[in-house]
């Protein structure tokens, strides 16, 4: 093992091991470990006080150290934070209608708050704003912030960027929480931008941390391989961007009590661009398999035209649709407007039955909202069985006319 110039006994990367994953870099009491332009993780010397975490940590084996050398180095405390008020959530908009998502994070926004005893604020920009901001109190805001002007009829990232971080900066939130829609991606960036803090994109899970108070944003990282937990110690706000879906929505308690306050805003001087011409979201014309309460999912196992009428049979009589994975797209068998997973589209349907599908992590982690799971499987040790609440071990293509018949025979719907 390598020494430093004080004779300690340090740490090494092994680099055709290192995957760059950074959890040693988080893991190092004193900032001895950096992420090189080649991308892997390096380590100085001079720094290490040969503590060892890093290679308790690397999930990869990628730190050579001699654990009976480790010298204990007293933990770097956390210093505790002053409890924040305001946990804040984008409420996204498009002619006054709220995002479906924006609901699913005031909910998620209450249980933070709920632990940091703050309160819950919704940031609303726009033009003719009415319904949206009586939605945002009945879905679970204590106070909703609107900023209404007419340079943001429609969403533009250059005033929707300047709107946003006004907000923030008058209302100095601790958290702020968005969609993580095409729009709430490019926005959050933006804003994160503008105030110098973090953005970590894509959580799954948001929680806080009990001793500091911290967000704690939880993500898959390499491929979903590895659940990485980020937290934003220096900067404020704490930013986080969530995927349709992943939480689940708040009931709506009309007639809640919660203050409307409005904002005046002067948008950025200078030139700035405008809508020249306004084209029809595709998406609301094709299918949107986000919006079925039951989804029939073919995966590689069922990748065969010859399946398609049975899946399409199996969806229409449980009033679903058909999506499937992402191979099943790659081959070209039904578009990506289909695809369920990680790179497509996180669905959290009522019921979720995976055929040929075989539960691969970048797949499960868009179906965890599902309220039920079903598999047809082949293959008794594929993964999709761990999660699944029923289980069906054969070959679709027997199974499926099988529950096809045993399901119109309960509806009476004649074969
Ligand atoms: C960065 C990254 C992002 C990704 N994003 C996505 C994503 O968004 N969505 C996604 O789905 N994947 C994604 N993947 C791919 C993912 O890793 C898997 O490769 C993919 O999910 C596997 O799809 P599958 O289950 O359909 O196919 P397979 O893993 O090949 O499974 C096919 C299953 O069908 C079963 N089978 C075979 N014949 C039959 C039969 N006759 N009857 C019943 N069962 C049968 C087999 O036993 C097997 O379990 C991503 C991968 C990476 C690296
Ligand atoms: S051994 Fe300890 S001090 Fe040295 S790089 Fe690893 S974590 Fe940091
Ligand atoms: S934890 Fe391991 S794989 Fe990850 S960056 Fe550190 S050395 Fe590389």
């Amino acid at each position: 093992m390598p020494k430093n110039s004080k004779g300690i006994e340090v740490a090494e990367i092994i680099k055709d091991r290192c995957m760059a994953c950074q959890i040693c870099i988080g893991e190092c009491p004193v900032e001895a470990i950096e992420l090189t332009r080649e991308g892997v993780a390096e380590i100085d010397p001079e720094v290490c006080v040969g503590c060892g975490k890093c290679a308790d940590v690397c999930p990869v084996e990628a730190v050579a150290f001699d654990r009976s050398k480790r010298r204990s180095v007293k933990p770097k405390r956390k210093k505790p934070r002053p409890r924040t008020e305001y946990v804040a959530v984008y409420i996204e908009q498009k002619d006054d209608q709220g995002a479906d998502v924006a609901w699913e994070l005031v909910g998620k926004a209450r249980e933070l708050a709920a632990k940091l005893q703050a309160r819950v604020i919704g940031l609303v920009p726009g033009s003719g704003l009415d319904k949206v901001l009586n939605d945002a109190g009945a879905y679970g805001c204590d106070e909703v912030h609107c900023l209404e002007h007419e340079c943001l009829a429609s969403y533009v990232s250059f005033t929707y960027g300047h709107a946003l971080t006004h907000l923030v900066t008058e209302i100095r939130p601790d958290i702020l929480l968005v969609g993580a829609t095409s729009q709430g991606r490019d926005l959050a960036g933006i804003v994160a931008t503008h105030l110098k803090t973090g953005l970590t994109a894509d959580c799954t899970g948001l929680d806080i941390e009990e001793e500091t108070g911290l967000l704690l944003m939880t993500r898959p990282t390499f491929g979903g391989n590895i659940m990485a937990t980020i937290f934003c110690e220096e900067r404020r706000p704490q930013m986080s961007t969530v995927r349709p879906k992943v939480m689940p929505p708040p009931p709506r308690e009309e007639g809640r009590d919660f203050s409307l306050v409005r904002h005046e805003w002067e948008p950025p001087k200078g030139k700035y661009p405008s809508i020249v011409e306004y084209i029809e979201d595709v998406s609301r014309l094709g299918m949107d398999i986000t919006q079925y309460p039951v989804l029939v999912v073919a995966g590689r196992g069922a990748c065969d035209p010859g399946s398609y009428p049975l899946l399409e049979e199996l969806a229409g009589l449980l009033g679903g649709a058909v999506a499937c994975s992402r191979p099943v797209v790659e081959s070209g068998f039904m578009p990506y407007e289909r695809q369920v997973g990680q790179t497509g589209k996180t669905v959290a349907p009522k019921l979720y039955i995976g055929i040929g599908v075989s539960g691969a992590i970048q797949h499960r982690v868009a179906i965890q909202g599902a309220s039920r799971i079903m598999a047809v499987n082949t293959d008794s040790s594929a993964p999709i069985f761990q999660i699944a609440d029923v289980g069906i071990v054969g070959d679709y293509t027997r199974v499926l006319p099988e529950l096809i018949s045993q399901i119109k025979q309960r509806m009476n719907v004649n074969a």
